[in-house]
């Protein structure tokens, strides 16, 4: 495995041919009774029965062993396929979903979730710390036992780094971070807020990209999501996810969630010593939902142009009629 870069678009792309591991889908892998390698790189709680538990991936797309040596193939970039790729499995329970966890279960999970980012930070290596999950057979998903996972990059995938590029300039003209001055309006507009629990908002983003899709935010400005700032309570965002999750289950059953926190600053090298100035300031953390809704008009949603048929307001004002239970 090895990544290459678009010299054009600058993002790179993992390529080769994974491992062929032999994992069999049955058993499940993920059970604790099929799965009882002593690689566990983390269980949570610390006390007692685990709930949620971390360890490599059966079949990385990344290699922890390395540097990942840049060098240049005629005009183009190529690295080594160097990181961390991990398996967060959400609950020893084979058919409990995340959707179905009470808010201290979930609660667990996004601790997993805050543990691991902030220790993969700490190797300098890394330039950024992805964690994702893919919920459904729609959505990719590779085994069915409720699980998320994470990576650790030598790059800065490409959307987040159009998103602090973008941030970094809106900062840097107006003084203000784009993600406060975003939810300031929704929420004074309340057009596509769908819910909220104490510090944090889900809402509809006004350029959904697809139908239903929702955005968890902490009111209180904080670029990290591994370090809550004092106001930030998980207990309340594992509210909120739950009740979000129960609600997008309404009209789908699959769906990607990706966190969106600060890349890693203790890259400095060359030019990055200045870039990273004002990510304090700058930057939000923030929890991307995208469901996976079929689209009658799917001629149209090729990759290149988002084309979503469900406006925003709509989406919001039928999730806030459901009812998200519990
Ligand atoms: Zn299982
Ligand atoms: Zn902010
Ligand atoms: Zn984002």
């Amino acid at each position: 495995m090895e990544l290459r870069k678009d010299p054009i678009t600058r993002s790179w792309v993992v390529a080769g041919h994974p491992e062929r591991e032999k994992v069999r889908p049955d058993p499940c892998p993920l059970c604790p009774a099929t799965h009882t390698q002593a690689s566990t790189i983390l269980y949570l709680p610390a006390q007692g029965p685990w709930q949620v538990r971390v360890y490599p991936h059966f079949r990385p797309l990344y290699r922890i062993e390395g540097e990942p040596g840049r060098e240049a193939e005629g005009i183009y970039d190529r690295m080594a396929a160097t990181g961390a790729h991990e398996i967060i499995v959400e609950t020893p329970e084979h058919t409990r979903q995340l959707a179905q966890m009470r808010d201290e279960e979930i609660e667990h999970v996004l601790e997993a979730y805050a543990l691991r980012i902030a220790d993969l930070k700490r190797d300098a290596r890394f330039k950024y710390v992805t964690v994702f999950k893919n919920q459904g057979g729609q959505a990719g998903e590779e085994w069915p036992h409720a699980h998320s996972q994470i990576t650790a990059t030598t790059f800065v995938p490409r959307r987040i780094l159009y998103e602090l590029r973008a941030a970094r300039e809106w900062y840097r003209d107006r003084e203000r971070c784009v993600f406060c001055d975003i939810l300031r309006q929704e929420i004074r507009q309340a057009k596509r807020v769908v819910d909220n629990a104490g510090d944090y908002y889900a809402f509809c983003p006004y350029a959904s990209r697809v139908p239903y899709e929702v955005w968890l935010m902490p009111k209180t400005h904080n670029h990290q999501f591994e370090f809550p700032q004092a106001g930030e309570n998980r207990r309340n965002l594992a509210n909120l996810l739950g009740r979000t999750l129960r609600r997008l289950l309404k009209f789908s059953e699959s769906y990607h969630m990706v966190m969106h926190t600060a890349p890693n600053t203790l890259q400095t090298k060359g030019e990055l010593s200045e870039y990273w100035r004002t990510i304090a300031g700058d930057y939000h953390w923030h929890i991307e939902i995208l469901p996976i809704v079929q689209q009658r008009s799917k001629s149209y949603s090729i990759k290149e142009i988002y084309f979503n048929g469900t406006l925003p307001e709509e989406a919001a004002e039928r999730l806030r009629k459901i009812d998200p239970g519990k």
